[in-house]
């Protein structure tokens, strides 16, 4: 059996790298001229934490996670507001969790998957047409590949998904905020060597992580209206406008965009889709159910969804139909939960208003007390 996987993220290389322990063999189609790496901070855990571990990449990915010595929030000053140690972050996370770099995690995955997948990068897909036997697709080189099943495994603004289900426009739902994240190549002096520091302003937070081995995250996040933030211009005219009153590390953090290798900028919106396949073409990760930062759990479920995606392929034989209807079944009571949780959140984050956010910060600075941690670490261990 052969799939085609379009996008080497986490859900693409995870895809491969089951499919190839059911004895499948895949193509990667990336779009990228190379790999990607660095990105920003993710926790790993729950159901992409068990997944990992039936994968056999969990010890690597441990071997990459950081550890925050301590996460410090400040006022807009740069004075500290309070703060969490490590072992208080430790019991707001849970045991079987981890912080590590998304990049790291396809740092992992593409070191099992490059020998036994074939990954074009610098190419993408231009159409798909399928029957009952097979999915042809057209690539950007002007190939043409055959495969058993076709893997939309491409993000946020999946092409397979406009090609194959619709337009984009009817699958996004707007959060309303953006999201801007770079490495820095220098650590602000006021952050310490592995702390975060974050702040968070009438509707804006900003933080900046230093994940050890002099690798640090800028991590900006801010409310908009639906639909503008993109129009607005690019992340170097746009964040000095909206972060440029705030004092603290925020000018040096700015100034460090220039010198980023490169920079993510987007509107936070969730993929909102009623079925995640068609036939033999199937969408995966965030092209299939983008649950968004404020849900915090999308590389989880794109490893989960890769790795139950091969059980079900291999429980039901070459009968591709019951095994997607199988997979989704199972699946999207987690997305679901994940994606109200997301919207909820959404509704609490960086609130303008100076009582919410004290509000909101409440819970983290309650986990910071030795009783409250205590009490986390316990309820955790009971599951
Ligand atoms: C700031 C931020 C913080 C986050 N925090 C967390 C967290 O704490 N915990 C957590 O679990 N998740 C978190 N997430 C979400 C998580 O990073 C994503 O859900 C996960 O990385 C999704 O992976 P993916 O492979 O589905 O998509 P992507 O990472 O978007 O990968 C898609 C791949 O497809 C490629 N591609 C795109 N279009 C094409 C095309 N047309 N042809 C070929 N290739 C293409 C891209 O280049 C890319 O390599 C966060 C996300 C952000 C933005």
């Amino acid at each position: 059996m052969r799939a085609i996987i379009i996008g080497a993220g986490i859900a693409g290389l995870a895809a491969a790298l089951r499919l190839s322990q059911i004895g499948w063999d895949s193509l990667i189609i990336e779009r990228a001229p190379t790999r990607r790496s660095g990105g920003y901070g993710v926790t790993f855990g729950g159901i992409g934490y068990d997944a990992a571990e039936r994968m056999g990449i969990l010890p690597a990915l441990l071997q990459r996670a950081f550890i925050t010595e301590e996460l410090v929030y400040h006022k807009p000053n740069g004075e500290r507001r309070f703060s969490l140690s490590r072992e208080s972050i430790a019991a707001t996370m849970g045991p079987r969790s981890m912080n590590i770099l998304r990049g790291d995690i396809e740092s992992v995955l593409y070191e099992r998957v490059r020998d036994t997948a074939e990954i074009r990068f610098g190419t993408t897909i231009t159409a798909v047409d399928q029957d009952d036997r097979a999915v042809r697709v057209t690539l950007s080189d002007g190939g043409i590949e055959h495969a058993d099943l076709l893997v939309g495994a491409d993000g946020l603004h999946s092409t397979t998904r406009a090609l194959v289900f619709g337009p984009e426009e009817d699958y996004l739902l707007d959060l309303e905020h953006m999201v801007a994240v770079y490495m820095l190549d220098q650590r602000p002096d006021a952050i310490a060597p592995g702390t975060t520091g974050t702040l968070s302003s009438r509707g804006r937070t900003v933080a900046v992580i230093s994940v050890g081995d002099d690798r640090n995250v800028a991590f900006f996040g801010y409310r908009t209206k639906a639909g503008t933030g993109i129009r607005a211009g690019g992340p170097e005219k746009v964040l000095p406008q909206v972060y440029g009153d705030l004092g603290w590390v925020i000018p040096e953090t700015l100034a460090g965009m220039a010198r980023a290798d490169s920079v993510y900028f987007d509107t936070i919106s969730q993929v909102v889709a009623p079925t995640w396949s068609r036939g033999r073409v199937v969408l995966l990760g965030d092209a299939a159910w983008c649950v968004t930062l404020f849900a915090g759990y999308g590389s989880a479920l794109a490893v989960s969804g890769a790795d139950r995606l091969s059980t079900e392929l291999e429980r039901h034989g070459g009968d591709i139909g019951s095994a997607l209807a199988a997979w989704e079944t199972a699946l999207r009571p987690e997305v679901d939960k994940k994606q109200k949780l997301g919207r909820r959140v959404k509704g609490v984050y960086a609130p303008a208003n100076p009582l919410l956010l004290w509000l909101t910060q409440l819970p983290l600075r309650l986990a910071g007390l030795p009783p409250v941690r205590r009490y986390m670490t316990r309820r955790f261990i009971k599951g």
